[in-house]
């Protein structure tokens, strides 16, 4: 797995006029265009990007993961990497 993929950072990037989210993510990813979109007013930004990590590995190495198993897998990332102190 050698892609780079860029982390862009684009406020209310997925909500409307109203501030809704009218399509329910709050992230995405392009693999087309090795991207990851994160919205960074969001209070669960990095719950948000380590669960897009989550799809990239996915996508790259071929595994079938479900939504809630991507959910669960994003969180132990996340967990073990920042609220060990691993990732500052
Ligand atoms: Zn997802």
């Amino acid at each position: 797995m050698s892609s780079t993929y860029k982390v862009v950072m684009e406020p209310g990037f997925n909500r409307n006029a109203n501030g809704n989210n009218s399509d329910n993510y709050q992230a995405i990813i392009s693999y087309k265009r090795n991207e990851i979109k994160l919205d960074p007013e969001l209070p669960n930004v990095i719950e948000n990007l380590f669960h897009e990590l989550t799809h990239m590995v996915c996508h790259h190495l071929s595994i079938e993961m479900e939504e809630k198993d991507v959910e669960r897998f994003g969180e132990g990332l996340k967990h073990l990497l920042i609220e060990n102190e691993l990732l500052k």
